[in-house]
């Protein structure tokens, strides 16, 4: 077969390569020249769903959208004037079909026929568009349920804040915009604390990719709420690539459960100190009635053969059960009283002295058969002071009649009182049984005794009182005590 060989110059090569590449790129070219399309490739026809021959026919803004018209349009005309432009922008084309794509345009001046004309190349970008949109539909759906979730969502990346939902806002009480880029430390209450916090979820995060903790937070205005914060690595155990949170305040919680706690140990208290008056009636009551019952049983069966002075002695005897049993009563009556608060706190000017040197005299006139030396050291021979005179005998009566009391051996009671400046101090000491060192803290309980009292006699309600008298005051109570050795109890005023 013969094949005429053609043989080309090298201009006409030159210009046969360019075709190619013009043709074989990819990309729509056109060249516009006074408002008409002067040139245009195939994949441009391609792209426009047109031919060539409409395309030369029809002025080129035909091909643009018609709501795209005036600026590209306007651009155009700035470009000729030699006015500094975008060169790369998107712009729709609204194809004979009725369907609208967009084009991603790169524009640039070129010379055509020895007058100025533009080559804008384009491609075809409406599924990257669509794409594009659709991506930020989904993100933004997705943002917006972040931000109704009932927990406080933070994405952070070296304890810095990245992004923080509208419910973490308004915990912590900062707006979102200032919490991006703050450092979590600002939220928490202690630096070192929040260190240390560092040091552990880190550790939880490489190993697990996840950490779990219960923390204090501080809001905008300084207050603290508790809440369950939850970790979670973006990247597989790497907390560098950033860590998502959730945050839920849990501060109503814990204060209900708190509250359950409380109610449980005052129920629990509650119970004790019904089985210690329990213990305490059935011990310190019986004694009294059965001498009183035995006596009465004497009475009745040998009145006749009783001589009077017999008589007399059992009757005193029942008379001092009864006045036993009355004490008794009244102290129950005494705390009942101070417990619903009805006790008054009347503070007025009072002589100490006097009132201190007339309880010792009480206090032995209540104990004659105490074998104890009391002495008294009042550093002020004349001391006055602003006291509720009712609560100070509760207070001073209850502890000298108990140093007494549980001297059974006698020994040195010393009652010491100073004044110094705003406060008035009073010191009881003893050398009698003293108190088992575990027991010391609940002396001050209602119907409680400590367990080395023997027979002596007592219903576990004197330093209940005094320790409400003290409070009243606004003062305090404390006690040193050896076993076998003694004790002191110390009132400060
Ligand atoms: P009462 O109600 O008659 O005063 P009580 O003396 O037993 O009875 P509190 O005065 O409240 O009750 O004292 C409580 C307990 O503290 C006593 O039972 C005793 O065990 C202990 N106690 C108090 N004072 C002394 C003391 N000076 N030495 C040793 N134990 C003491
Ligand atoms: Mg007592």
């Amino acid at each position: 077969m013969y094949t005429p060989e053609i043989r080309l110059d090298g201009e006409h090569l030159e210009l046969v390569r360019l075709r190619a590449i013009v043709e074989s790129c990819g990309e729509g070219l056109v060249v516009i020249q006074n408002d008409q399309f002067v040139f245009a490739n195939d994949r441009a026809t391609e792209l426009l769903q047109t031919t060539r021959a409409e395309m030369m026919a029809q002025g080129y803004l035909v091909r643009v959208h018609p709501q795209d018209r005036d600026w590209i349009e306007d651009r155009r005309h700035q470009r000729l004037a030699g006015q500094a432009v975008p060169s790369r922008y998107e712009v729709r084309t609204l194809l004979e079909s009725g369907d609208v794509r967009w084009l991603d345009i790169g524009v640039t001046m070129i010379p055509w026929g020895g007058a100025p004309a533009t080559l804008t190349f384009f491609s075809d970008i409406t599924e990257r568009k669509q794409a594009h949109a659709e991506l930020q539909r989904a993100s933004s759906e997705r943002e917006a349920i972040l931000h109704n979730a009932l927990v406080g969502i933070v994405m952070s990346v070296d304890r810095h804040n990245q992004w923080v939902n509208d419910k973490f806002s308004q915990m912590v009480g900062y707006g979102r915009e200032e919490l991006i880029g703050m450092p979590s430390a600002m939220l928490h209450p202690d630096r070192a604390v929040w260190e240390q916090l560092g040091r552990e979820q880190r550790t939880a995060l490489v190993a697990t990719s996840t950490s779990s903790s219960v923390r204090q937070l501080k809001r905008r205005n300084g207050e603290l709420f508790w809440v369950q914060m939850e970790g979670q690595c973006v990247r597989k155990n790497d907390p560098d690539a950033g860590v998502i949170w959730t945050f839920l305040d849990i501060t109503e919680r814990l204060k209900a459960e708190n509250d359950t706690r409380v109610a449980l140990e005052q129920q629990k208290e509650l119970n004790n100190l019904r089985s210690r008056f329990v213990a305490m009636t059935s011990h310190e009551f019986r004694t009294p009635l059965s001498t009183i019952l035995s006596s009465a049983e004497l009475l009745k069966y040998y009145d006749e053969r009783l001589p009077q002075a017999e008589k007399s002695k059992i009757l005193k005897t029942i008379e001092d059960g009864v006045q036993r049993m009355k004490r008794m009563l009244d102290r129950v009556l005494l705390l009942g009283k101070v417990e619903a608060h009805m006790l008054e706190f009347r503070p007025r000017a009072v002589n100490l002295q006097q009132i201190c040197q007339d309880l010792v005299e009480d206090t032995r006139a209540q104990h004659p058969l105490s074998i104890c030396e009391i002495t008294t050291n009042f550093t002020d021979p004349a001391i006055e002071g602003v006291f509720d005179e009712k609560l100070l005998h509760h207070i001073l009566g209850n502890l000298l009649s108990n140093a007494l009391k549980y001297s059974p051996q006698g020994g040195a009671v010393h009652f010491r009182v100073v004044c110094s400046g705003e406060h008035t101090l009073f010191e009881v000491s003893d050398q009698g049984i003293g108190i088992p060192h575990d027991e010391i803290q609940h002396l001050f309980e209602s119907f409680h005794r400590a367990s080395n009292v023997g027979d002596i006699p007592g219903t576990g309600l004197g330093l209940a009182i005094v320790k409400n008298a003290v409070d009243l005051h606004g003062g305090s109570i404390s006690v040193s005590s050896v076993p076998g050795r003694g004790s002191t109890f110390t009132v400060r005023l």
